[in-house]
């Protein structure tokens, strides 16, 4: 395809030529501005983030009855130190990793097993809250364990909930929708694997499966969504719900890492580096942790050098307006959560003065990275979750050993648990064969 007139900084054109060429770049935000500086400017405050919250705590009681295994009906993920792979990447990188390095476990995020139980789930419960009560049958001072009765089975299945995918996002609101009683519709993008798709078959979803990319379901399911009044779509590129799901983990992370006491202060920084696809996600809990720790924590973004969507509409101020088949890239990559061509312009727009930079990462190194930190520490992810793991090589030389000596470095783990095991023995062997025929 042919290039777009795009406006870039001088300083970004080397940069630009290196993406185009598929190899892997870091970009630092020129844009970043003091949190204080920028808070009050943005679409979303502190309250909204609160009021999600507490939302959650209302919906506790009912997701621990249907959900049993989700504790205290809380829907979070645990953190763990993982020092032999700090050893393994120091070896394998040949470079030092000043200060601590941990992970956050969102593969382990029950009912969905990736980071989109936090927005998906957030946003259905919210709507189905809505409904609900608009319909004089709940009360917000309810105990909320009532939703489970067949009544309220039998009111959601007048309603449909859309929404487009590569994946993961469908089968946190497929899954999430058909156990409250919703007729759900999830439209998916041809990289979308097929065990996903079958699995959200199997729990009574209406999956409707696309030739082309992300982009075109989501057109088509919110067109669909569009002509029916009883139906709600689910908008990845713009929803402030999903948003303000995904922010929440700042305060739950924020208590965890005071429980393991982990100190940050201005004397001791953390690094936070998210796996990008449209942006939501990893967006959501970047403002949530700015929220808590402001300009003590720096945030980065990961994505696929053949789908950098976010790193691009970020340098260039485009957002939406840009894509990465525009500068020519072909956004084919292996970590299909990540495979978003077009980054969101509502996430792009608050990210620009509060995200401290992105890079991108070759697929056979998300493959690299599978296999040893399932050799160093008995952790299995998909390969979007590995795209953060780059993270902690990348920011060494910029912030120095006397500032990162005590830093801590959080990879977030987007996904994983719901893997099939022989794909996830496919994997594996992927990345156990780059491993021997590379050293790095
Ligand atoms: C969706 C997803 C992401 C990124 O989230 P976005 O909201 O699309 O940016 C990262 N990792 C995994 C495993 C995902 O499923």
């Amino acid at each position: 395809m042919e290039d777009k007139t795009i406006s870039i900084s001088k300083e970004n054109l080397p940069l630009l030529k290196e993406i185009k060429a598929l190899r892997e770049v870091i970009w630092f935000n020129e844009n970043y501005t003091n949190f204080i500086n920028v808070e009050d400017s943005l679409p979303l405050s502190h309250k909204d983030v609160l009021n999600a919250e507490e939302r959650l705590i209302r919906f506790a009681p009912y997701i621990e009855k249907i959900f049993p295994e989700v504790k205290n009906g809380i829907i979070e993920s645990p953190i763990s130190k993982i020092d032999n792979m700090k050893k393994r990447m120091e070896k394998d990188y040949e470079k030092n990793i000043y200060g601590n390095l941990i992970v956050k476990r969102d593969d382990l995020l029950p009912i969905a097993g990736s980071i989109k139980a936090r927005g998906g789930i957030y946003e259905v419960l919210k709507h189905a809250e809505t409904l609900a009560i608009e319909n004089n049958m709940l009360m917000s001072e309810d105990d909320y364990s009532i939703l489970a009765e067949n009544r309220f089975k039998e009111f959601f299945s007048n309603y449909t909930i859309q929404v487009g995918s590569t994946g993961n996002l469908g089968l946190s609101i497929g899954i999430m929708s058909a156990k409250i009683g919703f007729k759900v519709k999830v439209h998916m993008s041809s990289d979308a694997k097929q065990w996903k798709k079958e699995l959200l078959k199997s729990k009574g979803v209406e999956v409707i499966e696309y030739a082309s990319d992300y982009s075109k379901a989501v057109l088509e399911g919110r067109k669909l969504s569009d002509n029916d009044s009883n139906s709600y779509f689910i908008d990845d590129e713009n929803s402030k719900d999903l948003f303000l799901g995904y922010a929440v983990a700042g305060s739950r992370t924020r208590k965890q890492l005071d429980e393991m006491n982990i100190i940050v202060d201005d004397k001791h920084p953390l690094f936070v580096y998210l796996p990008c696809g449209v942006g939501g996600g990893p967006g959501g809990v970047a403002y949530g942790l700015k929220l808590m720790y402001g300009d003590n924590v720096h945030c980065f973004f990961a994505e696929p050098t053949h789908s950098p969507a976010m790193l691009l509409g970020l340098m260039t101020g485009l957002h939406d307006g840009i894509s990465v088949e525009d500068i020519g890239l072909d956004n084919r990559t292996e970590a299909d959560g990540l495979a978003v061509g077009r980054p969101s312009s509502f996430v792009g727009k608050i990210m620009d003065k509060i995200l401290s930079g992105a890079f991108t990462i070759d697929d056979n190194r998300l493959y690299r990275f599978l296999t040893s930190l399932a050799q160093e520490e008995n952790i299995y992810l998909e390969p979007s979750a590995l795209a953060g793991f780059l993270g902690p090589i990348l920011t060494s030389d910029k912030y120095g050993k006397d500032y990162l000596n005590n830093a801590t470095h959080m990879c977030w783990a987007t996904g994983g648990s719901l893997v099939p095991k022989n794909i996830m023995k496919g994997y594996y062997a992927k990345g156990e064969l780059l491993i021997k025929r590379r050293a790095k």
